[in-house]
């Protein structure tokens, strides 16, 4: 597909807009972020003017043999008008175009990226909100933590490798602010990346709390599969969760950047 037939499908190209638009990034910095997770961090003309809610991703456009191009969706982990900057924070994995990109970024390097993308972002029906995710879940969930609403409550459930993968994320300010409680869910080796195990069995322990309550899933295919039919036996209405999967283990996702529906 060109750059012109995707933009007439997802948006304008470049300057302010709460629509997708086509930019050109530059890394400004690259490196590791834990053990497990990148940071980088892009800058681009016209970048300043995003208009984006926490929650929502860029769509990178990363060049292949040919002219092939496959896009990957990443987490816009934090935004910065002042110096024009989006970073995302990404767990490497064995191999695919996204994770080799990220993994050989260096400052100076260019990309163009289509976003912001994303329709998960907070619920303001609710007051109180459950994050459920593996890595790929991670930066979303944190930037919407850090998003959330005075006199609101988060609970996150976030599974990563090991205790060094733990990041820090701003905490709420005031009294009045949001409450948060984050529960790390360390894989530790003893389950792979894509089990619902891990997950599942932390859901078990946590009380769903009274009120408006909303859930948001982002996981490998399965996990979020398992995780919403729990939430649903344990009383929740499929409009009180968000659920998306981030990938399919075993399979790439598509060149869309979302694991195939048939996958
Ligand atoms: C809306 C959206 C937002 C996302 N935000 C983030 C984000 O902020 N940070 C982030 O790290 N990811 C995020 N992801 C997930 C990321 O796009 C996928 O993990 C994607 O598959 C990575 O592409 P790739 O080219 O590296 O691997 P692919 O070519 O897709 O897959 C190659 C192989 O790697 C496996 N694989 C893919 N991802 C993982 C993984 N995480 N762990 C283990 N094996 C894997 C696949 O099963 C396949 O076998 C997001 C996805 C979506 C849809």
């Amino acid at each position: 597909m060109t750059t012109d037939r995707l933009l007439d499908l997802v948006g304008v190209a470049g300057g302010p807009s709460a629509e997708a638009s086509l930019f050109h990034l530059e890394v400004i910095e690259a490196g590791p972020l834990t053990p497990t997770f990148h940071r980088v961090v892009l800058t681009a003309p016209g970048l300043g003017d995003l208009l984006y809610r926490a929650g929502q991703d860029l769509m990178l456009r990363i060049p292949q043999a040919g002219e092939r191009i496959v896009n990957r969706r990443y987490t816009i982990r934090d935004f910065d008008p002042a110096r024009a900057a989006v970073t995302i924070d990404v767990s490497l994995h064995g191999a695919g175009p996204g994770t080799d990109w990220v993994r050989g970024a260096g400052i100076g390097d260019r990309i163009d990226a289509i976003g912001p993308r994303g329709k998960v972002t907070l619920r303001e029906d609710a007051d109180r909100h459950l994050f459920v995710g593996d890595e790929t879940g991670v930066p979303g969930a944190l930037a919407m933590m850090e998003a959330l609403p005075p006199g609101s409550g988060a609970t996150a459930l976030l599974e990563i490798d090991t205790p060094a993968d733990e990041q820090d994320f701003r905490p709420p300010e005031a009294e009045t602010a949001a409450t948060v409680d984050v529960r790390w869910l360390h894989r530790a080796g003893r389950s792979e990346p894509g089990d619902p195990s891990p997950i599942l069995a932390a859901l078990g322990d946590v009380a769903l709390p009274a009120g408006p309550v909303h859930a948001y899933v982002a996981a490998e295919a399965g996990v979020v599969r398992r995780v919403r039919e729990a939430l649903t036996a344990r009383g929740l209405e499929e409009a009180q969760i968000s659920a998306k999967a981030y990938w399919r283990r075993g399979l790439p996702n598509a060149e869309h950047g979302e694991p195939a529906r048939d996958g």
